[in-house]
Order: structure tokens, then C-alpha cells, then sequence
């Protein structure tokens, strides 16, 4: 694919090894960096699907007869084409999700993580064997579900679908793949990578599309196990239309992160790592600094994040939103804030950039004064924006952070040792940070929220993922013709 030209070839689906010219309806795909048209994407309908899973039954055969040590082979040659094509890769992320490219390219990055991890798996699986009573022995073995299929959103294109893809293939399945109808490109490299790294045809499949094809996913008769990543409405409707057709289901949903901020934190490492933590992937990261909860006089802390804020320029060190109506959206959560008496600080309305006018900018905003019953201090804003709230009393403070219907993160800033674990085990969240403001567990911990964050058991990355994607087998055999009959035999 050739990314150097504005307008990049048209995404397709890709079946059996192969990207096929599209045949139903399409829409475009826009740049949200000044945007423009660069690409078109396919709204397949029912056949397509059926026709990747035919495809990806039938491949099946093959590749779940293969040994793990044989199938992690390919993920590792997938891996140094990663690295070989980081560059390229970075800049397609950034064209079509609007990162910049420094957060392209650690996505990226995260992706080959992701890889190393699906290589250890061989490593990690240690089955089970013992002699449960004299001559009878029991042992477990872990097998692939069959066809299963992964959902992604559109804020990493490249990263989210490898939250799933390594793990699932690695340890036998075959994959359908339907990335984000607004950012299908990536996932186009990765077909193009993963065949050039030897992976037969049909084991990993695209089916380009929108809620159509999610709703067929979590139908089709011959689909295991769904994989969902995106907001928590569409990942309870996801969720709840799986398993209502008696398929595994892990969906995870959207955030609403909160930063327990004390008074004896360290005011530049705090301002530091809030200020990115709110701002990176231009605020739209599950994991981003959503919510502060100041605890008593932290005023010196609130002007040095807005003091770092302020360095933050759109189309600089700060990406675009990925729509108009997302912009649109995160200026109004922060008028109807100032308007119910919430304190701009900063303020990252109307931002433009020389030359992309086009764009879909919001600068980073610093909003004090907002009150737990305030819309943007409940819900998912999904941009630039910190809505900071006051208290005096740390247990209000987790009182607060515990009344978020969401779950994925939350952090706390504090020198104190027997503070930050005070925080830490009464947040409601999955994953916690202490002075980060972004607590992404690296591989291999695995990752994963809570609450109305995460719907369905274990986490999507990790040795937990192991689980998700197989079904263990329990074998107890008597070899010994002496051996007794009892009870257990
Ligand atoms: P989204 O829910 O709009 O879309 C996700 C997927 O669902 C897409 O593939 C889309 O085509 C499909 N979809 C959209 N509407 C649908 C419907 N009505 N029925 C069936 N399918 C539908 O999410 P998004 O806007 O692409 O991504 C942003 C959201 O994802 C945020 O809420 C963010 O927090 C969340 N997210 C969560 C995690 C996590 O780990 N918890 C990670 C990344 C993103």
C-alpha cells in the first residue's frame, strides 16, 4: 500500500488469502487530519461473512492439527515485518485515526509486544498431568474453539485488533476480523504481514462493515467466540446478542477514568503525567485522564497541569478527534459545564490548525470547579478534556470515583506509600495506576476493566486470554490391567 499519495486504494475484504473487489455498498473513509477523502470502505452484508467463515471452517482443519511450537513460527516472522515496516505502518495510523506520529508509531510498538507475547504462549500453557490414584492418571490439554471473531473500535487501528489476533490464532483458532468501519486501513496491512509471514489462507479473514455485520457476527452459527472492543452501549448490545446465541463473549467498553489527586503529590510528576494521560491519542483512549478529584489544597498541582496543558498545540504534539461530530460532541460537554457553573481554565474550543482547516481538532481543556452531577463529570467525553472536582475528604473522593457506572481505571497521586494503598484497594477499577497516569498493564499482565468497562469473565490480553480462546480438555487414563475399579472408575 502506498501511503506517500493522498488517496490511499479503497479497503477491501479479504477471504481465503485473498483482498476481494467489493460488491456491495461502500462509504467513504475521511482523514480526520484535515478531512479529506483518502479511502473508501466496503458495508458487506450476510453473504460475505458466511463466506469468510466458510473459509476460516475450512482452514481450521489444517491449522488446529498443527503444533503451537509450528504455528508460533509465523508470529514470529509477523513480528520483524512489524519492525521491518514500523515507519509505514505509523503513517497510515496517523492518516486515518489522526494520532501523531509519535503515538502511531508506540502503537505500533505495542502491537510487536503483543506478538512476543503470543510467542511465549508455548512457554506459559503448562497443561497438567498427575497420578490421581494408583495407575490412573488425569491430564488437561487446552484446544481451539474453531471460527472466532474480533469487533475493534476506531481509536487503534493497528493495536486493538493485535490485542486478539496473535493470541487467538497461535493457540489454533481461525479468525474473522471486522475493524472499525472509520479506520479500516491498518487492518489491511496487517492481512498483507501476516501472509507474507506464511500464514495460510483462510485462518485470518476481514469482513469490512458496520452494526450489520456485528449483528451477523453474533449470529452466525459457526462463530465460537466474539471478541468486542468499543463504547459500553454497543458493547452491551454486543454482549448481550452473543451469548443470547450461546457464544463465549468478552466485550470492552467504554471509560471514564479518575485521578485521585492528594495535596502532598509531587507537583511536576503529577502535572506531567496528568496533562499527557488526559491529552495523548488527543484524549481518545480508554485509559485517558478523564476525571481529577482534587483532595484538599492541591491549587499549585491544578496550575502546573494547565501550565503543561498549555504547551499541548493541535496538529503539533496534539492530533485531531476522528469526526466532526466527535468535535462537536466534546465542545458541548464542555459549554454545558460552563454553563452549569463549571470553570474553564483551558480552554480548546474552536481550535484550528494553519493549513488543515479541515481538521478535526480540539485542544487540550482544563475544566475546574465540576460537580459530580454534571454530565462531563459522569460521562465518557472521549477528547482533551481533564473536569476536575474539589473535595476535602479522601474517602468522598473514592466515594465519588466508586459511583462511575465505569471501571477501567484509576489512579492516585500522592507521595505516601499508606495513602496510594488506601486508594488502591477501594478504587473500582481494573486496572490502577499509582503517580502514572496512563496504568496500562504491559504484557504479559494482562488488560482489562471493570463494572460497565468490561462485560464477560477474564481479561482480553495475557495469560487470561489463553482461557478465552480455548477449551481445556480433561483426560484420565488406566493403562495397568491391575489397577483397581472403584468408585471413580
Ligand atoms: P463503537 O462502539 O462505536 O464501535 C465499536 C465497533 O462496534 C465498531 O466496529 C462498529 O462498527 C461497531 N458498532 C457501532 N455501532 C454499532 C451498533 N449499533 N451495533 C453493532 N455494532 C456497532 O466504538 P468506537 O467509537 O469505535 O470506539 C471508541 C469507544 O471504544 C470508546 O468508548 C472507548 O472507551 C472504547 N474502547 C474501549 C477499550 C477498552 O479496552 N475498554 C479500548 C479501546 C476503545
Amino acid at each position: 500500500m502506498n501511503i506517500t499519495s493522498t488517496t490511499l486504494p479503497a479497503a477491501k475484504n479479504y477471504i481465503q488469502g485473498n483482498f476481494q473487489e467489493n460488491t456491495s455498498r461502500s462509504m467513504d473513509v475521511i482523514s480526520p487530519i484535515d478531512g479529506s477523502t483518502i479511502s473508501s470502505v466496503p458495508l458487506s452484508d450476510k453473504a460475505v461473512l458466511d463466506e469468510a467463515v466458510q473459509a476460516a471452517k475450512t482452514a481450521f482443519k489444517d491449522w488446529s492439527n498443527q503444533t503451537i511450537k509450528d504455528r508460533v513460527q509465523v508470529f514470529y516472522k509477523f513480528r520483524t515485518l512489524l519492525e521491518e515496516n514500523i515507519e509505514e505502518i505509523a503513517n497510515l495510523v496517523c492518516k486515518e485515526n489522526g494520532k501523531i506520529y509519535g503515538e502511531a508509531e508506540a502503537e505500533v510498538l505495542k502491537g510487536i509486544e503483543l506478538c512476543e507475547f503470543a510467542c511465549s504462549i508455548p512457554q506459559l500453557l503448562n497443561d497438567e498431568i498427575m497420578e490421581v490414584s494408583k495407575g490412573v492418571e488425569c491430564r488437561t490439554s487446552h484446544a481451539p474453539l474453531g471460527v472466532v471473531a474480533s469487533i475493534s473500535p476506531f481509536n487503534f487501528p493497528f493495536m486493538v485488533p493485535l490485542w486478539t489476533i496473535p493470541n487467538a490464532l497461535v493457540l489454533g483458532n481461525c479468525m474473522i476480523l471486522k475493524p472499525s468501519e472509520l479506520v479500516p486501513l491498518s487492518a489491511q496491512r496487517i492481512a498483507e504481514l501476516l501472509k507474507e509471514a506464511g500464514l495460510p489462507d483462510g485462518v485470518f479473514n476481514i469482513v469490512n462493515g458496520d452494526k450489520e455485520i456485528v449483528e451477523a457476527i453474533c449470529d452466525h452459527p459457526d462463530i465460537e467466540a466474539v471478541s468486542f472492543v468499543g463504547s459500553t452501549r454497543v458493547a452491551k448490545i454486543a454482549y448481550r446478542r452473543a451469548t443470547s446465541n450461546l457464544k463465549r463473549c468478552l466485550a470492552l467498553g467504554g471509560a471514564k477514568n479518575h485521578l485521585i489527586v492528594l495535596s502532598d503529590a509531587n507537583p511536576e510528576i503529577s502535572a506531567a503525567n496528568i496533562a499527557a494521560s488526559m491529552s495523548g491519542c488527543a484524549g481518545q483512549r480508554c485509559m485517558a485522564a478523564s476525571a481529577m478529584v482534587a483532595v484538599g489544597e492541591v491549587d499549585h498541582i491544578i496550575k502546573q497541569i494547565c501550565d503543561e496543558s498549555r504547551k499541548i498545540v493541535p496538529g503539533e504534539n496534539l492530533g485531531s478527534v476522528i469526526s466532526k461530530e466527535a468535535k462537536e460532541r466534546i465542545e458541548r460537554y464542555i459549554t454545558e459545564a460552563e454553563l452549569a457553573g463549571a470553570k474553564v481554565l483551558v480552554d480548546g474550543r474552536n481550535a484550528t490548525v494553519a493549513g488543515k482547516e479541515g481538521g478535526f481538532y480540539v485542544g487540550p481543556t482544563v475544566i475546574d470547579y465540576v460537580t459530580p452531577d454534571m454530565a462531563i463529570a459522569k460521562e465518557e467525553v472521549f477528547g482533551p478534556v481533564l473536569a476536575i472536582m474539589r473535595t476535602d475528604d479522601l474517602d468522598e473522593a473514592i466515594r465519588i470515583e466508586n459511583n462511575s457506572n465505569y471501571g477501567n481505571a484509576s489512579s492516585v497521586f500522592t507521595q505516601s506509600g499508606g495513602l496510594a494503598n488506601y486508594v488502591i484497594e477501594r478504587v473500582s477499577a481494573g486496572m490502577v495506576g499509582v503517580n502514572i497516569g496512563v496504568p496500562v498493564p504491559r504484557e504479559p499482565f494482562s488488560f482489562g476493566g471493570w463494572n460497565e468497562s468490561r462485560f464477560g469473565a477474564g481479561d482480553i490480553t495475557g495469560k487470561s486470554s489463553i482461557h478465552f480462546w480455548t477449551k481445556m480438555k480433561k483426560t484420565t487414563s488406566k493403562w495397568n490391567p491391575e489397577a483397581w475399579t472403584d468408585w471413580a472408575s
